[in-house]
């Protein structure tokens, strides 16, 4: 497959990404209905009872067994916790990565083998389109799902309309780019919230999301309520690689940034704060192959990277001792002469060259001799 053929046409991507929402909020309401639904609802939780004619079951502790009073205790544990850590509306691209599970952040950057298939790495990342606070973005797909070649991933930072809103009033055209391209840096770094089309997202995380208040609901996207007994009873993890993918693009790519930047002029001129921005189907298969020419598909969290440079640091200082060291070696450092020392090594020469020259008469130089040789 080319690079640039997942990206496919951007003209038909929201309406594939609203069919698909579609038929997986029905999927997923049907789940949590069934008697052996892998979703566990939150009366269940809440009450910490449950109808015994339910053949309930988690995989708390490794492996899969028949729910117990414990475990609902557990459960809700592990609910305060994720509630504690997130306090405010919204998460940080940053922050996802950061608490992402590192298998996740492995497949976002490395394929690897599910039964005889190989899944590939998600390495590419285009913003579709941006209406309002909302962007859609498109990410290659590792090819587990049958007949899906790209997810469709949802973000909304959740201040975007606020920064458009502190241009002062009455500012050209050309301060207000200005001032969006500079503003573009904050909102990279600004609460938002998340949803992905694919199963790990909504079997895994988006319970997650949904109860650290940045899961990105309807129209865009899905709430879940019902606690992952089987999927991810211990709550870990936080983030897809689709989604890990859009962090890292929105975090570090000068051309997501750029196309922010854009969207957000639009809306700071726009008096009802409203507009949309399209991605241009050229600009998105640039993207797209600049991102597959890479060298380097890793997403580092806050952590890896102080470590990383923290390594290179170390590396170069020892890189430049070795260097200095090995010219200290090749090239011995000449002792320095007083002109005393250079007169007196004149001298001996002299006399040297005297004996030397008498030597094959079987003479000596005598000491008149000698002193004139020094005087002249
Ligand atoms: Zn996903």
């Amino acid at each position: 497959m080319a690079d640039t053929d997942w990206v496919g046409k951007l003209s038909g991507a929201a309406g594939e990404a609203k069919t698909r929402y579609q038929d997986e909020t029905a999927k997923l309401n049907h789940a949590v209905k069934k008697s052996d639904s892998i979703i566990l609802s939150p009366r269940d939780i809440l009450t910490g009872e449950w109808d015994a004619a339910r053949t309930l079951e988690t995989t708390l502790g490794g492996i899969q067994r028949h729910i117990t009073k414990e475990d609902l205790a557990a459960f809700s544990q592990n609910i305060e916790t994720v509630k504690q850590r997130h306090t405010l509306e919204g998460i940080k691209a940053q922050q996802v990565i950061d608490l992402s599970d590192a298998l996740d952040r492995k497949r976002t950057s490395s394929s690897y083998k599910l039964g005889k298939k190989t899944i590939e790495p998600i390495t590419q990342a285009s913003p579709v389109l941006a209406n309002g606070q909302v962007i859609r973005f498109i990410t290659n797909a590792g090819g587990s799902t049958p007949g899906v070649t790209r997810h469709h991933v949802v973000v909304e930072f959740v201040k975007l309309n606020a920064f458009a809103s502190a241009a002062k009033r009455g500012d050209k055209d050309t301060t207000i780019r200005a001032f969006a391209q500079k503003t573009a840096k904050d909102l990279v770094k600004s609460p938002l919230k998340f949803y992905c089309d694919c199963e790990r997202h909504k079997y895994w995380y988006c319970y997650i999301a949904t109860i650290g208040n940045f899961a990105l609901g309807k129209p865009y996207g899905l709430l879940q309520h019902g606690y992952p007994k089987i999927t991810n009873p211990t709550l870990d993890g936080i983030a897809c690689k689709h989604v890990i993918r859009v962090m890292r693009e929105i975090t570090t790519s000068p051309h997501v940034q750029s196309y922010l930047a854009k969207h957000l002029e639009k809306i700071t001129l726009s008096h009802k704060k409203q507009g949309t921005t399209q991605q241009s189907q050229k600009d998105a298969e640039i993207l797209a192959r600049t991102q597959a020419n890479r060298t380097d598909h890793t997403v580092q969290t806050t952590d890896e990277k102080k470590a990383a440079a923290a390594d290179a640091k170390a590396a170069r200082a020892a890189k430049a001792k070795q260097a200095i060291t090995k010219l200290a070696a090749k090239a011995p450092v000449p002792e320095r002469k007083t002109p005393k020392l250079k007169q007196a090594e004149a001298a001996a020469d002299k006399v040297a060259a005297l004996r030397a020259a008498l030597a094959p008469f079987g003479l000596e130089p005598t000491q008149e001799q000698i002193n004139a040789v020094l005087k002249g």
